[in-house]
């Protein structure tokens, strides 16, 4: 049941000491009860830091004080790397952040007694296999139920991250809410103000890759979380359909589009995040529909506040930004416009803006779906195609150099270098057959005596400069 070095490492911790205690814990023990493969181990004992460091050096395990503060060292057994806590008791909290100070050496029952929620608050006693759960943890994993360890509204107030980590679990189990811990986590929404962009955001993005992600969001709105943490996101549930593509409601399709993705980091934000401009660019025709104007660029824009407010890893955020920038292209692209996009996303990226299209238009319950699904598949095909015959998507598949086009106009290193090598890209990007050195050279030259004017930056059949009206 449970994996070797695991045990080899509980066993070693239980042999340290008479009487030293060691449990399994946290949310390895949960997902071992639920039949879930655990993707991380907590272990928590009775020794204390510098003991259980020793069991690590005598044994040759590596091992880096994560949190000696806090009692956590993480230990490294055949690759497999365990964090082993010190039992603690409560200590103080401030402002609703992580504790101030904890304790070392509680009993088990203390130490169960600070964790979040009772289905993370069990702990498997090493070597007898003994299930400890005081807080009936077991029952509410067999109920489906997320309820917190405790007084709810004490357990936030104390440490604001859990209200997401209800939320997160919620995501990724598919439980539902308790219902003192539902109402507790209403009325203690303002206490995430408290908690660091550094500890939100991996709890966030866990709960929008879970299968629950649609229930984790509209629990986040319906407590007031989204209006503390994302705000840009709560006029979505107020603002109606266009009348014309879309059956439902701006909320309900976002969960609809959310629901329908993939789960992979990027796709599943932009999913959420896709028609976030909207209700900022809603206009209504003399036919009574809504249109959105340039909602992809006025969401893209309020991406990047919201993925630098939350601290997203700056690549990440640029992927989920150019994905909203770009989720209204449309099917009549041509072979540059396709080469572009290419440049602009790569091949994962690629794979997510079409994952995204689909979801986007499967979900609109609305009345193009067929038609459209027939486009889409086309387009796909038409897009492998170019892609395939591609022989450049950026300045460096050029079979020219910065060192080519300095020599060649004799210029110095400076923005024109860039410039030249950019207006040749455009001319490979549609056409690929003239990626060959003694082109671009003749071109060079061909440029260096003024010969030929540049072509002009965007041929007028390029479908990017359309702007589709809704
Ligand atoms: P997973 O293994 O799926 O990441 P987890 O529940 O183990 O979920 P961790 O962040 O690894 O989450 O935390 C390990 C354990 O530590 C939890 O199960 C819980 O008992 C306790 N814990 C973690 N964060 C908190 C918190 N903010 N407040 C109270 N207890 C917490
Ligand atoms: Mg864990």
């Amino acid at each position: 049941m449970l994996p070797e070095p695991l045990a080899a490492l509980a066993a070693a911790l239980a042999e340290e000491k008479k009487e030293a205690e060691v449990y399994v814990v946290g949310g390895a023990l949960r997902d071992i009860l639920l039949g879930r493969e655990p993707h991380d181990y907590d272990l928590t004992t009775s020794l204390f830091p510098e003991e259980i460091m020793a069991v690590a050096l005598r044994r040759g395990w590596a091992y880096h004080p994560t949190g000696i503060a806090f009692g956590t060292i993480t230990v490294v057994v055949e690759g497999l790397a365990v964090e082993v806590t010190t039992l603690r008791r409560e200590g103080r909290y401030l402002n609703g952040r992580r504790p101030a100070e904890v304790h070392l050496g509680g009993t088990l029952e203390e130490d169960l007694s600070r964790r979040d929620f009772t289905i993370n608050a069990m702990a498997l006693e090493w070597p007898s296999g003994v299930l400890r759960d005081p807080f009936q943890g077991q029952k509410d994993l067999k109920r489906r139920l997320i309820r917190a360890v405790g007084s709810p509204g004490d357990r936030f107030s104390e440490d604001g991250l859990r209200l997401v980590r209800a939320l997160r679990l919620l995501s990724e189990l598919e439980f539902e809410l308790e219902g003192q811990t539902q109402v507790a986590l209403s009325t203690r929404a303002h206490m995430i103000r408290y908690v660091a962009g550094e500890r939100l955001y991996p709890e966030l993005e866990r709960l929008i890759l879970g299968p629950g992600a649609a229930a984790g969001l509209t629990w986040l709105l319906q407590t007031g979380l989204l209006s503390l943490l994302i705000p840009e996101a709560v006029p979505l549930l107020t603002t109606p359909p266009d009348g014309t593509y879309h059956a439902l409601h701006l909320w309900d399709h976002t969960m609809e589009v959310v629901r329908l993705t993939p789960s992979r980091p990027e796709l599943r934000w932009a999913a959420f995040f896709h028609d976030i401009g909207k209700p900022y660019t809603r206009e209504v025709d003399e036919e009574g529909n809504s249109h959105f104007p340039q909602h992809d660029a006025i969401g893209a824009q309020l991406v990047q506040t919201i993925t630098q407010r939350l601290r997203f890893p700056s690549a990440k955020a640029e992927r989920i930004r150019t994905l909203v920038a770009r989720h209204m292209f449309t099917f009549d692209m041509g072979p540059r416009g396709m080469r572009r996009l290419y440049t602009q996303l790569g091949e994962e990226g690629l794979r997510d803006l079409l994952d995204l299209k689909m979801a986007d238009m499967v979900g609109t319950g609305g009345l193009f779906v067929p038609q459209a699904y027939d486009a889409f598949l086309q387009f796909r095909e038409r897009l492998e195609k170019t892609l395939a015959e591609s022989t450049a998507f950026t300045v460096r598949d050029l079979k020219v150099t910065g060192h080519d086009v300095m020599n060649t106009l004799g210029i110095p290193p400076g923005p024109r270098v860039g410039e030249t090598l950019e207006m040749l890209l455009n001319e490979v990007l549609e056409d690929p057959s003239l990626n060959s050195r003694p082109y671009l050279l003749r071109r060079l030259a061909e440029l260096a005596s003024g010969a030929k004017e540049p072509p002009s930056e965007d041929p007028p059949d390029d479908p990017h400069s359309r702007r589709d009206p809704h």
